[in-house]
């Protein structure tokens, strides 16, 4: 359905949760949700479940309740809130190691029917025939979510029923593999003698992901900065490499990663706890505990700094056809589950880039050497160490070394001078005031902000915990004024830093172009299988 990238997810996630755009007024006036938890401690059971924590999340007029599925060890985080527009979620872990887009092709191909839902595609034909305020899926880097929301309670049980059936007892049949993930076709249907070409639904959509240079740039800097492990490679699917993923893998990857010990599922709203966990008991009932699919390594560190040189095709519209590069330096922040230094890092990425008068903005885009930020510019928190970048796009060849130059500049004067104080309790204030103007289906942006951190083991309820992390952040800076510039220096001077320039010109190979190749090359090893088994007949018939 939807792959997440850095382009369309939240820059700085954090910041993003805390200043949601006041769209709608949520406050909530009534607990009767709340006060139905309230009354749960830990220890107590519950439809198979152990209660394991109970806590209050006042900023987001939340009672927050943890528990573990006793049979599978499941997670299970639910939000009472006293809001009618509920919220489900089941997300694994999913950690691929290749760039086939096995996790992208599954979120799309478990969709397709269901043991219980053996249709053709039950999950679209909810989508017109439910009440639901939203309806998705979802791949990141290194998890698969299942969302949706709806204000009615039958409609919400069968959503769930239709979900819960689609993520663990899905039919992954052959044909659903070639539909949504790739297959060979004829051109054209009626002429045998038309060219063969790919098709699929997910081939074709990560074609135009890879069509887009700004999208590649984004996706090279990512595998290069952390190439050792899940981020090295293409969650969404590599289209020169979609086309050696087999069916048998696919099902592979399902039994591996969408099992109840390695899912983490999530409601919030006003409508009761018992219910949804005696559903889900139920759901899981024939499964048993295994260990859950890989954690996530952290990266080992570099000696010195990387560089990396990407080709893509030249963009016929630039404004300037000399200035066809693209330059950034990419650095590796702290790790995601520590919530409140993740919340500084996230304060740095904002302050060093955001506005007008931020030392980035000033230094690097009014400088006239390129037309605006690298596409990776700003703080990021989808991947289990953050990350922040910086650069500029649409930049001469002859000026590339200038903009490196100004970005270690600029981060040795900040270093040096820190940030305007005016601008930094601007941001805390902001973040203050969106706490009380939380936007529509809150439920379903708060499953999407907590799910990086948890998915690594992180604690979800902490990272709700705003007003906390901004009385730590005020008390810390008043006893260390110093505080944010210390913290640019330890992230910002350090070796672990990839220096990421893409070119445009006219020789990048195309995916047209590499599909002819491709298609050639299939052919020929269609004919060494040929040979192959011509052999062993030979060989049979001799012996
Ligand atoms: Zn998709």
């Amino acid at each position: 359905m939807q792959i997440l990238r850095r382009a369309n997810v939240a820059s700085t996630k954090l910041l993003k949760a805390l200043t949601w755009s006041p769209s709608r007024l949520t406050r909530c006036f009534t607990e009767e949700a709340r006060d139905r938890v309230r009354a749960l401690k830990p220890g107590d059971k519950l439809h198979g479940y152990t209660v394991r924590r109970v806590e209050e999340v006042p900023d987001f007029f939340i009672t927050a309740v943890m528990l573990t599925h006793d049979k599978t060890g499941a997670e299970h985080l639910h939000a009472a809130r006293d809001d009618e527009n509920n919220t489900f979620s089941v997300t694994f872990r999913t950690t691929p190691m290749d760039s086939t887009g096995v996790p992208h092709i599954l979120e799309h191909t478990v969709l397709c029917g269901s043991e219980k839902f053996p249709v053709r595609d039950p999950f679209f034909k909810m989508l017109s025939r439910s009440m639901a305020t939203f309806m998705n899926a979802l791949t990141a880097y290194d998890w698969t979510m299942y969302p949706f929301s709806s204000q009615n309670e039958q409609d919400f049980k069968n959503l769930m029923s239709v979900y819960m059936d689609a993520a663990f007892r899905p039919l992954i049949r052959e044909l659903d593999f070639c539909q949504e993930g790739w297959r060979l076709e004829q051109t054209d249907l009626t002429d045998p003698s038309s060219p063969i070409t790919f098709k699929g639904v997910v081939y074709n959509e990560m074609k135009g992901v890879f069509s887009n240079s700004q999208s590649l740039y984004m996706q090279e800097a990512l595998n290069e900065l952390l190439p050792s492990h899940t981020y090295g490679v293409v969650s969404g699917g590599d289209p020169t490499h979609i086309t050696s993923l087999t069916h048998e893998q696919l099902r592979d990857f399902h039994a591996k990663h969408y099992h109840p010990s390695n899912a983490r599922f999530f409601t919030y709203g006003h409508l009761p706890l018992e219910s949804h966990l005696e559903f889900i008991n139920d759901s899981l009932n024939s499964f048993s505990e295994i260990e859950p699919s890989v954690r996530v390594p952290l990266e080992p560190r570099w000696k010195k700094p990387r560089s990396k040189h990407i080709s893509c095709a030249p963009d016929p519209m630039a404004a300037d056809p000399e200035k066809q590069h693209t330059v950034s330096v990419n650095f590796l922040m702290s790790e995601i589950t520590d919530v409140y230094e993740n919340f500084i890092a996230s304060v740095l990425g904002y302050l060093l880039t955001n506005g007008e008068t931020s030392p980035f903005y000033q230094a690097l885009v009014e400088s006239g050497l390129g037309s605006d930020y690298s596409p990776n510019t700003g703080f990021h928190s989808e991947t289990k160490e953050a990350i922040f970048a910086v650069g500029l796009l649409n930049v001469r060849e002859a000026d590339v070394e200038q903009v490196v130059k100004i970005i270690d500049e600029t981060v040795d004067k900040v270093i040096e001078e820190g940030f305007e104080k005016t601008r930094i309790n601007a941001l805390l204030h902001q973040i203050e005031l969106s706490q009380r103007h939380q936007g529509g289906n809150f439920g379903f942006h708060l499953a999407i902000t907590l799910a990086s951190t948890w998915n690594h083991e992180g604690d979800p309820i902490q990272s709700m915990q705003v007003g906390t992390i901004l009385d730590k952040f005020r008390d810390d800076l008043k006893q260390n004024p110093r505080l944010l510039q210390e913290k640019v220096k330890h992230y910002l001077k350090v070796r672990h830093e990839l220096r990421c320039l893409q070119h445009q010109h006219i020789e990048f190979l195309t995916l047209s172009m590499y599909e002819g190749s491709f298609i050639m090359s299939r052919k020929m090893l269609v004919k060494s299988a040929f040979f192959m088994l011509s052999t062993k007949f030979l060989h049979v018939f001799i012996s």
